[in-house]
This record gives structure tokens, sequence and C-alpha cells, in this order.
């Protein structure tokens, strides 16, 4: 590939060769910048978009990251991450990823801003929410259906919400919703939360959330937004409308690994990278790091330990 100079954000100017290319700004990447930065490692952090955060952008409070007693925002935690990466000198670039290749010398990594050469590879792209699949879902995403309560919870001032989910995600958001909407019903397919007992304990005690359990969506109702949601009983197949004026919808995750055209790579049965405890793939030079890898708890306070190792596993890589 011919040398090349990318032009990103105001002329920065970054050299296309690297020895690791961080992919993916979360709380994974961002933790990897920070230690590749302080290691003095010629490295390049790539995000998509220009605010970097990943998932944790999109929730209003963290109360499960040790430092901080009482809960910290989720823009403003990884604002800290950020900041204190780029102390340390973190190369942070804006720019999709479109693809990761393996060539004879490394990685190649296709960007809208140009290609990029690296000997090592730490994917920290993430997961983004999962989509419900059920009729009217497609036509109103953006009109009643919305997959982040903290971006949108403001416009349900008043009104009726529903809550698709059952597990943290689901139930941490209610709780915000209600702030605003008048009333929130959650939505979940078996009569057991999947959620930690205290995010339970709360959402039982607040008297502006009703719980239908044991329920499927079948259809998001409505003409130009959303009007109402369809649901089957799983009990007795018996079909109920709820009349709701917005529907959120938390049923989990995908990880964000379209780019990757590894063939070797392995994933898990639901399309997670694996990884060994030192965040190796079966890949030499490939590491994984927060929601995007195959694991047993996806959290913040597990994403930045995914980070830090997979970086320095990446370093003794290379040397
Ligand atoms: P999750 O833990 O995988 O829960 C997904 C929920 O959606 C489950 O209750 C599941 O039901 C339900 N579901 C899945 N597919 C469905 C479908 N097709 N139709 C209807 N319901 C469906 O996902 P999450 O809540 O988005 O959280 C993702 C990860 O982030 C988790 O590891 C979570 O612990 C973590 N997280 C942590 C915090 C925190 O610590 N405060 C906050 C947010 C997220 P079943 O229960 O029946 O499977």
């Amino acid at each position: 590939m011919a040398e090349i100079s990318i032009s990103i954000g105001g002329g920065k100017k970054i050299d296309p060769k690297y020895d690791i290319a961080i992919i993916g700004a979360g709380s994974a990447g961002l933790t990897a910048a920070l230690y590749a930065g302080r290691a003095r490692v010629n490295h390049i952090l790539i995000e998509k978009t220009p605010i970097p955060g990943g998932q944790i952008v999109n929730t209003e409070k963290v109360e499960n990251y040790p430092g901080f007693p009482e809960p910290v925002g989720g823009f403003e935690l990884v604002d800290y991450f950020r900041k204190q990466a780029e102390k340390f000198e973190a190369n942070i670039i804006t720019a999709n990823v479109n693809r990761l290749t393996k060539n004879r010398n490394g990685f190649s990594i296709e960007t809208d801003e140009g290609n990029i050469l690296a000997k090592a590879v730490v994917i920290a792209s993430g997961a983004s929410p999962r989509k419900i699949g059920i009729d009217g879902e497609g036509k109103f995403i953006g009109r009643g259906i919305s997959f982040c309560a903290t971006c949108d919870a403001a416009l349900y001032k008043g009104k009726t919400v529903a809550v698709i989910g059952g597990g943290d995600a689901a139930i941490e958001e209610a709780m915000f919703l209600t702030k605003f909407a008048q009333k929130v019903y959650i939505i979940h397919r078996r009569d057991e939360l999947r959620a930690t007992k205290i995010l339970q304990e709360r959402a039982f005690a607040n008297e502006k959330i009703e719980f239908v359990l044991s329920y499927v969506p079948q259809e998001v109702l409505g003409d130009e937004f959303v009007e109402g949601i369809k649901i089957l009983s799983r009990k007795d197949n018996s079909i109920k409308v709820l009349k709701v004026d917005g529907i959120f919808v938390y049923i989990g995750i995908i990880p964000n690994t379209d780019f990757i055209e590894i063939d070797e790579i392995k994933f898990d049965d639901r399309g997670f990278i694996i990884t060994d405890t030192e965040m190796r793939t079966n890949i030499d030079g490939v590491f994984a790091a927060g929601d995007v890898r195959s694991k047993f708890l996806r959290q913040v306070s597990t994403a930045v330990g995914d980070g830090a190792t997979a970086e320095f596993a990446a370093e003794k890589f290379i040397e």
C-alpha cells in the first residue's frame, strides 16, 4: 500500500503505520489507549463517532463503577476516561472502520479517512442494541420507538411508555423514564426478571411502573407515530393492546463485528469474539476487549480491565 498521510479533525496529521491500532473508544478502547499512551507505544485509537464512549454514553447514571460513591453520569464518566487518556497522549481519531483484514506484515484497517496499517489490533468496537424484529418496529424507529431513554425520555413528559426487556438496562432505563412519563409498562417475556436484585427492588417499589410479565411484543401500532403495542400472553396465548406513546427497547445487545474480514477468527454462538484471559483471539496479533468479546459480565468495570489487559498483551506481542 502506498504511504499516505491522513488528515483528520482540523488538520491532525496521522501516520498510517502503527504498532497498535485500537478500534472503538468505549470504556475498553479508551483504557487501552491510556495504557498505550503511558507506555509510549506508537498507537492509534479509531472511533466512528465524534463523541466517544460507546453504550455507556446512553446510561444516565453509573453507580457500580468503583471510585464514585455517588452515581456518576455515563457521559461524564467516559469524558473522564477520554481526558485521562489524552493527558497521556492517547492518539484518537474519528473515522469509520469499514474493513479489518490481515496481511503479510500485520493488519490493514480501511477507514473512511484512509487506510491504516498496524502490527497488532485491539478490537474494542462494543455492541449495539438488539431490535425486536416485529411488525411496525422499522417504521416507528425515531417516531416513538427508541433504544436510548437518556436521549429521548424528556419527549415523553406526562405520557405513557413501554419498556421491553427484563435485564439491567431495561429496569434502569424504566426507572429513569419515570422521571418524565406518567406511566411506564415493563413488558417482559418471563415472569421473573433477569436484572440485578437491587434494581428489581427499586422498580417494584416505583408506583409509576406496571409490570406486564410473560408477554411478548407482537406488533407496534400507530399511524404516523406510535400509539400502542400488541402483546401476546405466553401463558394463555391471549392478545392484549397497551396504549402507549413510546416504546423503549432493551432486549440485549449484538456485537459490532461487521467490519472484521479475517475468516479464521473465532466467535461464540452469539457472534461475540472468543479470547483467552489475556484478551488474545485465536489470531496472532488480534486482541478483543469489552462488550464485543465473549465474556461472563459486561460492565464498565470489566471493560476497563479488558482494555488494560489487551493493550499490555498487544505490547508484549510486538516486543
Ligand atoms: P440482557 O442482560 O441480555 O437482558 C436482555 C433482556 O431482554 C432479558 O430480560 C431477555 O429476556 C430479554 N429479551 C431478549 N431477547 C428478547 C426478545 N426477542 N423479546 C423479548 N425479550 C427479549 O441485556 P441488557 O439489559 O441490555 O444488558 C446488556 C449487558 O449490559 C448485560 O451484561 C448487563 O448486565 C449490562 N448492563 C449492566 C448495567 C449495570 O450494571 N447497571 C446496566 C445496563 C446493562 P430473558 O431474561 O428471558 O432472557
